[in-house]
């Protein structure tokens, strides 16, 4: 199965694009992240009140969790121009001055993953950031000199998955810093019901928390399963999202009733049976599932680990008693992590 067949793979897909009437375009309509909103009402607001672009923001955290979606909302409240980027599309200096040069008056301007900037462009953002205007080299050796240029003031937005990854002088230029964490059961259940909601959907409360559970913590994943679930109600019944047709699409999808897929259990089984429980290194863990080492901790680990499935120490990931027995396998450890001899 290749990562993009992934039912629930937090990372966005075609159509997740196209299914845009989900996305939350005002604060009250984002679900969860509670002290993340407080702040960013306040902030906003008194941005507002001072006629001054927003401080600039840096969001942190898990993919599928609302980074892009809440750089659209502060857009939307701040009444500006929302231009969106990714790291990895700016190619040359002159990509990025060119969408600097060209937004307009305290926009707000989202660059994804920002950890993996070129250096070439860190070094202009800090200009931009700090002084609101742009190195710019005109010329060519000897002759060649370097002129300011002026940009509108403008809030930048910076998302990554992987904050330790971000150079520090990057982010000591971020004013605010916001971490988004894997959503609780209950905030999940409220990302499903907006959605069920908006699609016009009849869904039982029990439909409801089964589809939660098998979300990940992770709304991008609970509308894709929601969607499935969908499929399934339609052509299996009358519609109605019930709860055994949910347990009847998670089976089918292969996805059991902690959120895990066949890829995620052959992880914990990898870490149990070819290294003993652990621990084991993320590089030797990644090859041996076939996974870069960054999908493996950006995309796997954190609902592994939010589950209590394995831990992170310093020596590796170890399996814990729970893996163990989620898999029905014989543990080597008992509650406590302590090895049985
Ligand atoms: P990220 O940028 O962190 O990868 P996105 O902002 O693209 O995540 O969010 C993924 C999808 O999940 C969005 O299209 C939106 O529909 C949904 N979503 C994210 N956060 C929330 C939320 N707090 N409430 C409701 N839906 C959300």
């Amino acid at each position: 199965m290749t990562e993009e067949d992934r039912i629930l793979n937090a990372t966005e897909q075609d159509e997740d694009r196209n299914d845009l009437g989900l996305r939350p375009v005002a604060l009250e309509d984002f679900q969860g992240q509670t002290d993340v909103k407080h702040n960013l009402r306040v902030f906003t607001d008194a941005a507002l009140g001072r006629g001054a672009p927003l401080d600039h923001v840096f969001i942190s955290g898990p993919p599928g969790l609302g980074k892009t979606t809440l750089a659209g909302i502060m857009a939307r409240e701040l009444g500006t121009e929302f231009k969106i980027t990714s790291a990895p599309a700016l190619e040359k200096p002159k990509d990025l001055a060119g969408l600097l040069t060209s937004i307009g008056e305290r926009a707000v301007f989202f660059i994804d993953e920002i950890h993996r900037l070129r250096p070439a462009m860190e070094e202009m953002l800090y200009v931009a950031m700090e002084d609101f205007e742009l190195d710019w080299v005109i010329g060519q050796g000897p002759a060649a000199r370097t002129v300011r240029v002026p940009i509108a003031p403008f809030t930048l937005v910076g998302a990554t998955t992987k904050p330790g990854q971000v150079a520090g002088p990057l982010l000591s230029r971020f004013g605010i810093s916001l971490r988004l964490e894997l959503y609780s059961h209950e905030e999940i259940c409220e990302v499903i019901r907006r959605s069920a909601g908006l699609l016009g959907l009849k869904i039982e409360e029990s439909a409801v928390k089964a589809i939660a559970q098998g979300s990940r913590g992770t709304p991008r994943v609970a509308n894709r399963l929601l969607r499935r679930v969908r499929d399934f109600a339609e052509v299996l019944g009358d519609g109605t999202v019930s709860e055994p047709v949910v347990r009847h699409a998670m089976k089918r999808l292969d996805i059991d009733a902690m959120g895990l897929e066949r890829h995620d259990r052959f992880i914990l089984r990898t870490i149990i049976e070819q290294y003993g429980g652990g621990p084991v290194g993320a590089e030797t863990l990644a090859i041996s599932v076939g996974e870069a080492v960054d999908t493996l901790e950006d995309f796997y680990e954190p609902y592994l680990i939010q589950c209590g499935f394995i831990k992170r120490t310093p020596r590796g990931r170890l399996a814990t008693a729970r893996a163990y027995e989620h898999l029905n396998m014989k543990s080597r450890v008992d509650e406590n992590e302590q090895f049985l001899l």
